[in-house]
């Protein structure tokens, strides 16, 4: 969570993120369980991590750059993270930022005690919270909105710590799940929109039952935690150390509005999201644009590995033969969160290579999950026809991406979405393929939900595809007036 998104920066710094959280309260090996759960939730950020430990009086804390397996890879730095109970983070970021104090979670003293707070989401309404801070005497340590949430607190006038926390929500516009620690509980809660995910679950007896919250379930299960139920939209739980549990809906009940994302691209497909299989979904949304976007072709080539879903489902439905006709490298991150342009080309030469003895020869027919820039799409079209594929055809997973995600994730300024500078021949002019086509919103909707959108009210948020942004934007709009009449208008 960085206030440095393009839009929120006042220095124009550019800072984008998805992040991952996890927390664990009631186990005496609270903090490897937490770096083995943040390990299983590398995919959502993969350039710091931290972990913030607590044995029921004090706070330990390790941050480092990196993947969890580097910053944790030593035991003795677990063993400096005492405590029955933990919380971690994984972060992306780009360029700016990057250093460690906006490493999460982050802590503080307050006047009831200390507390932490590791965030994945993006409040869309904190440059101007922080103004207002700033102007009051705060001094914020970080450029992180997330600090906002601490400042809002430590200033809140109610008497109780869960009620101050309420209030400083109350607060904040935008997207959040959060993990944090008082000295002697847990608290998670989850936007009124639910549009971050985050669930909680219950190791076994071995672990005295700790209770484990996550961003995705897939966390869980590589802990060894049983999936209880998903954190609901609006809900605030709170464990105590003796594993006392309390649910509250402070904010009132909201139509959710999960990110539809997270089942096109952003969790893992052996996660559950939304009551489904992200697998599932993938396989069905592929399986609805076979229907939707048929094509005359020898091979379904997924682009790997977010792809590889869809491309069974596309294939399944069309009778036409799934084969690996590209092959990844595990071993370079993932390039829609690539810094630059420059990098970003050298990123797919180093990640993608086609398979030219299956692809030669062959109409082709590609799969990916959505296209961004389209750079990356443009250079895999370039490599199948390098490799003597007879055509290539696109077909897209996702609606075109034509607005910027205010919520914490990774998408670049509209100017350089493909989708919003293009209509759909010139972009496919521009990434050279024979054909190109994109799954509709409705058949997305039909896929992962059963029926199609409700304009009205919609279960997910979409505002990628739609610029039906579903929260208030007060930076945004009070930055770039422009730019978000632009945003709210073009709604489909
Ligand atoms: Fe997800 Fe797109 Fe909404 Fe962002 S704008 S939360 S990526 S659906």
């Amino acid at each position: 969570m960085n206030l440095t998104h393009p839009y929120l920066d006042p220095d124009g710094d550019k800072l984008r993120e998805e992040c991952g959280v996890f927390g664990v309260i009631g186990s005496t090996e609270a903090a490897a369980i937490t770096a083995l759960g943040l390990h299983a939730l590398q995919h959502r950020g993969q350039e710091a991590c931290g972990i913030v430990s607590g044995d029921g009086r004090d706070f330990f804390a390790r941050r480092g750059l990196g993947h969890v397996a580097q910053v944790f890879s030593d035991q003795q730095l677990l063993a400096e993270l005492p405590g029955h109970m933990a919380s971690g983070h994984v972060r992306y970021s780009t360029t700016g930022g990057q250093g460690l104090r906006n490493v999460q979670p982050l802590h503080a003293d307050l006047a009831r005690g200390g507390f932490s707070i590791a965030h994945n989401g993006n409040i869309s309404n904190a440059g101007q919270l922080r103004r207002q801070l700033v102007e009051k005497g705060a001094i914020f340590q970080s450029s992180s909105d997330t600090e906002v949430i601490i400042h809002l607190i430590a200033t809140s006038r109610y008497p109780t710590l869960l009620d101050r926390f309420v209030d400083a929500l109350r607060m904040v516009e935008g997207a959040y799940s959060l993990i944090c620690m008082t000295p002697k509980r847990m608290i998670a809660c989850r936007d009124p929109l639910g549009i971050r995910p985050l669930v909680m679950g219950r190791l076994g007896p071995k672990d005295n039952g700790a209770v484990v919250f996550a961003s995705e379930t897939v966390a869980l299960d590589v802990v060894g935690a049983t999936f209880e139920r998903e954190i609901e939209p609006g809900e605030v739980v709170e464990v105590r150390q003796d594993g006392r549990m309390s649910s509250h809906r402070p904010f009132g009940v909201h139509g959710p509005r999960p990110c539809i994302f997270e089942h096109v691209y952003f969790s893992r497909p052996d996660s559950l999201f939304a009551g489904r299989s992200v697998y599932e979904a993938r396989k069905a949304i592929g399986a609805q644009l076979a229907l939707e976007c048929p094509t005359d072709a020898d091979l379904v080539v997924p682009v790997p590995d977010s792809g590889v879903p869809a491309a069974i489902g596309y294939s399944q439905q069309s009778g036409v033969p799934f084969e690996l006709g590209i092959i990844r490298s595990h071993y370079v991150g993932r390039t829609f969160i690539q810094p630059s342009d420059g990098a970003r080309h050298s990123g797919v030469k180093r990640k993608h290579n086609a398979n030219r003895a299956l692809v030669e020869g062959k109409r082709i027919v590609l799969i990916d999950d959505s296209i961004v820039r389209g750079t990356t799409s443009m250079k895999i079209v370039e490599m199948m026809r390098d490799a003597g594929a007879r055509e290539v055809h696109f077909r897209v997973a996702s609606p075109p991406t034509a607005h910027s995600c205010f919520y914490g994730v990774d998408t670049p300024e509209r100017s350089k979405l493909l989708a919003a500078r293009m209509d759909l021949e010139p972009m496919r002019e521009f990434i050279k393929a024979d054909s190109l086509a994109f799954i509709s919103i409705n058949g997305l909707y039909r896929a992962v939900d059963g029926i199609e959108r409700d304009a009205a009210a919609p279960r997910f948020c979409d505002a990628c595809f739609t610029g039906d942004y579903p929260t208030s934007l007060t930076d945004l709009a009070e930055r770039t007036q422009s730019e978000a009449q632009l945003s709210f208008d073009k709604v489909a």
